[in-house]
């Protein structure tokens, strides 16, 4: 099983890894972070994140990390 993790304070709320998760896993909070922006979450209760990697990849801050 495959999961991420987000770095919260260092996320700009561009929610490009929202758009790019095949299985729309990643959701952006109302609550903001100590940058003042809406942070994004992994919300994935039945596991189903596969590491493909792409939302990583796609963050421009590189606030996300893999773990396979
Ligand atoms: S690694 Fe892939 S499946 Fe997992 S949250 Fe990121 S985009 Fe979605
Ligand atoms: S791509 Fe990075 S900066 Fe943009 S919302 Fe996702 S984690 Fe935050």
């Amino acid at each position: 099983m495959a999961t991420i993790k987000i770095e919260r304070d260092k996320c700009k709320g561009c929610v490009l890894c929202v758009d790019v998760c095949p299985y729309g896993l990643i959701c952006q909070e109302k609550a903001i972070n100590d940058q003042g922006y809406q942070y994004v979450v992994l919300e994935d209760p039945d596991g189903r994140c596969t590491g493909c990697t792409l939302c990583a990849v796609v963050c421009p801050d590189i606030c996300i990390e893999v773990f396979k």
